[in-house]
């Protein structure tokens, strides 16, 4: 897939209106991402081109104007998070120039930068973050060590023992990495070997916490889901969502959750499994708002947790 250079127009620093990600505004380098897993909701979104990735090429220059009128004003954002629909660490070199330029303004100006991504981080970011340790809060979408699954669901992320491997530098750095296996994919992914070996390798890396959700479907989800994935395969994932009700999942009024029982199964065994090898383990509160909620994002907010009931309904 190319990468276009775009202009952004708009404001960056936005603060996504919905769950934990509220009061904290979220950049994203690309309109689109490189990565492409099968499971994206973000590819579904209508203004996410189909066969290209736009680069906001003009991004720090605008970046770096706002936080200082924002630093004028006493108006310091206390985070900022990298990305919610794209990944700041594609595989292409403008699309990470990119990211390098906005972390390093937002850590120069003193404001804490979270990301989540599934790519592969050059060197030079580990050194820029190693001069910022305590602003940095890094996060890696690990769902599976099952090279099948990456090459059905994520084939174009960053291989799996190489994410394992940042998440060690990271930790050797004292970066506190946290890691997100979302999306579990039932019947899949949360066999019980699957999580024992997975968690057991995160405690080796050095991880403390991560944060588990089920996949989420939204209808748009489903047809890419099942045009991508082998028909049989898709059907035996399905099955478990078959006959469950469409709710309100953060933005999506359209959503369809692994039915509850499974979840509250599968969520136990990755608690018991995690205790045991010495992780927190905090399960999604915004993907599963029919669960008692969890707080799972890693900045201190929590006076401004969003309710269950405007979550669910
Ligand atoms: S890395 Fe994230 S944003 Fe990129 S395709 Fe995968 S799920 Fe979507």
């Amino acid at each position: 897939m190319k990468v276009v250079k775009v202009k952004r127009r708009s404001q960056v620093l936005k603060n996504p209106a919905f769950g934990c990600l509220k009061d904290i505004p979220s950049v994203n380098v690309t309109r689109g991402c490189l990565h492409r897993c099968a499971y994206c909701y973000a590819r579904v979104f209508p203004e996410t081109p189909k066969n290209e990735v736009q680069l906001y090429e003009n991004l720090p220059e605008k970046l770096e104007k706002e936080i200082v009128s924002r630093l004028k004003r006493g108006r310091k954002p206390k985070a900022v998070a990298f990305s919610t629909a794209s990944d700041a660490f594609q595989p292409n070199e403008a699309i990470l120039q990119i990211s390098f330029e906005c972390m390093k303004i937002l850590l120069k100006s003193g404001v804490a930068v979270s990301f989540l991504t599934k790519g592969r981080i050059p060197e030079k970011f580990f050194s820029l973050f190693n001069e910022h340790k305590g602003l940095v809060k890094p996060r890696f979408g690990l769902v599976s060590l099952s090279s099948d699954y990456r090459l059905i669901f994520e084939p174009r992320t960053a291989p799996l023992y190489l994410r394992l491997r940042l998440i060690e530098k990271a930790a050797k750095l004292g970066l506190e990495p946290a890691v997100r296996i979302d999306p579990v994919i039932p019947g899949l992914t949360d066999r019980e070997e699957m999580v024992e070996s997975l968690m057991r390798r995160l405690a080796m890396a050095g991880v403390k916490e991560v944060s588990v959700s089920y996949l989420v479907l939204r209808p748009k989800v489903m047809e890419q889901m099942e045009k991508e994935l082998p028909y049989a395969f898709w059907q035996k994932i399905f099955s478990v969502y078959q006959g469950e009700p469409w709710c309100q999942v953060i933005t999506s009024a359209t959503t369809k959750l692994v039915r509850k029982e499974i979840r509250e199964k599968g969520y136990a065994l990755f608690k018991e499994i995690g205790r045991a090898f010495g992780l927190t383990v905090k399960i999604c509160g915004c993907k599963n708002p029919d669960l008692p909620f969890e707080f799972c994002a890693p900045w201190e907010i929590k006076e401004k947790m969003p309710k269950q009931k405007e979550l669910f309904k």
